[in-house]
């Protein structure tokens, strides 16, 4: 059965998911095979069996490798170069911070002006309800143990001890540290890593095109799920769970937009067995949607945020926590009690990183970025699902800059290609052969390109994402 296309497989493991074709072009550089990094979500193979892609340089919506060989950074790095690869006035922001301050720390109540500044200008973003204060972190998943730890120091504060348990969902994507690969519902996470822990849950993933039922509508497959949490709280008991914690738009488990209705019914649920909501917004802030936030697109209020990504627009590390008046208001007079709130980071509030950060929402203000992607994702995003109908596309699903196509056979979620196939790995060759970089996850494909993207940009996009679905149909059927 379709015996070219174990030659697929093999074909995409020796040239790797992200290395490719380019590989025969003489793109990626031999002289780095095998190097020196245990490189972070990559096999052993891939380090010594292939030459690694190195990128050298980066110039609005492109990267270039080693060679000079440009390519259409879709995923925008990893879903955070908002304004792309050379905004000079983040650079400045950098030099100008640098050249001032460059280091001091947030602990005892001495801190830096970017910090404070960063931390209102923050709090001023955030309109779908109220919040209090900002806690800076260094990454998306810094973010995340935060959160854990702002909730069980909460709950602690409230007398409540058994109130500890969090509810993720199969398939987020929260982060690698402990806390948050265990929030994560992805089994690559776990396994190997003796994950989850314990005090983790995970619930239904909302994707309605592989998990609804024969003629479910999306507003009663919303209903089914918001029913499944309420049967898990009162099975797990109420009064031990402590939290639940979603991203507005699934990122990194092949980009799963809500079904309709669904923050509605589960934010209702949630608040019934007083119960905190947790936003992961490190993918969706700052514009991604096409508003501001994506609480702002789904109508969800949460009592904390998880910041990260395009806050710096990746130019430096930075994440934050936002706290709600209520939940800090309770830690405040907790630490009281204890002496202090003994959490932190050397670098929290790293003055450079703030002021790049505070830089970057000066312009996505100044510049309209969240309008300007809510005026060009309807060419991004039906420019991409006008391929839907391929026959070896399952699905293409997305809003605002984010997009993800998976593949599957039969147009049917059950009729995966067999994974040693790669029919994924050669999608995401074909377009690293024509000067695109996608993400690729099995046979999923994801893109995220930057806020900054041209119109120009976006059908160049489309072109290179056409010929290489060709290339892979044509490797297929
Ligand atoms: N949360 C979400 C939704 C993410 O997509 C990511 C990273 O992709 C993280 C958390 C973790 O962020 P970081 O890699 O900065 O730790």
């Amino acid at each position: 059965l379709h015996e070219n296309l174990l030659k697929i497989a093999l074909w995409s493991r020796s040239n790797s998911t992200s290395s490719s074709l380019a590989t025969d072009n003489t793109t990626n550089d031999a002289r780095f095979k095998g190097h020196d990094m245990l490189a972070p979500f990559t096999a052993g193979w891939q380090t010594t069996d292939v030459n690694p892609l190195v990128i050298d340089k980066s110039e609005g919506s492109y990267v270039y490798d080693i060679n000079g060989k440009k390519y259409l950074d879709s995923l925008a790095g990893l879903w955070c170069t908002a304004l792309g690869g050379n905004e000079p006035r983040l650079v400045e922001a950098a030099t100008a911070q640098l050249n001032k301050l460059p280091f001091y720390h947030s602990f005892w109540n001495r801190t830096t002006k970017p910090s404070l500044d960063l931390a209102k200008d923050l709090l001023e973003t955030f309109t779908a309800r109220k919040m209090a204060k900002a806690f800076f972190v260094n990454s998306g998943s810094e973010a995340n143990d935060t959160q854990v730890k702002l909730v069980w120091y909460y709950n602690n504060a409230l007398g409540r001890p058994n109130k500890k348990k969090f509810i993720a969902r199969a398939k987020s994507y929260h982060g690698s540290t402990l806390i948050a690969a265990s929030l994560s519902g992805l089994p690559a996470l776990h396994q190997k890593f003796d994950l989850p822990a314990p005090f983790v849950l995970h619930t239904d993933c909302p994707h309605y095109w592989r998990f609804h039922l024969p003629g479910e509508t999306e507003e009663e497959f919303s209903t089914r799920l918001a029913k499944n949490l309420e049967e898990l709280i009162l099975k797990e008991g109420p009064d031990t769970i402590a939290a639940f914690i979603a991203e507005p738009v699934m990122g990194a488990g092949g980009v799963i937009p809500p079904p309709a209705t669904y923050f509605e019914k589960i934010q209702a649920v949630v608040k019934k067995y007083d119960i905190l909501f947790i936003a992961d917004e490190v993918i969706c802030a700052f514009g991604r949607l096409g508003t501001m936030y994506g609480c702002d697109k789904y109508g969800i209020k949460p009592d904390l945020v998880s910041l990260a990504k395009a806050l710096s627009s990746a130019y430096l590390p930075i994440g934050a926590v936002l706290v709600s008046p209520e939940v800090s208001e309770v830690i405040h007079s907790q630490s009281n009690k204890l002496g202090s709130f003994s959490h932190g980071f050397t670098y929290s509030g790293h003055p450079v990183s703030c002021a790049v950060a505070i830089e970057a929402l000066k312009i996505y203000k100044e510049r309209n970025i969240v309008e300007k992607v809510a005026n060009i994702s309807p060419r991004f995003q039906d420019g991409v699902k006008a391929f839907a109908d391929s026959p070896i596309i399952g699905e293409i699903r997305g809003t605002g800059l984010i997009l993800g196509t998976e593949f599957t056979d039969n147009k049917s979620p059950n009729d995966p290609f067999p994974p040693e196939w790669g029919v994924g790995a050669y999608f995401g060759a074909q377009c690293e052969k024509h000067g695109m970089l996608v993400r690729v996850a099995g046979d999923n494909i994801m893109m995220s390109p930057p806020f900054i993207i041209s119109p120009e940009e976006v059908d160049e996009l489309i072109s290179i994402y056409g010929k290489a679905l060709k290339g892979t149909e044509e490797r297929v059927k």
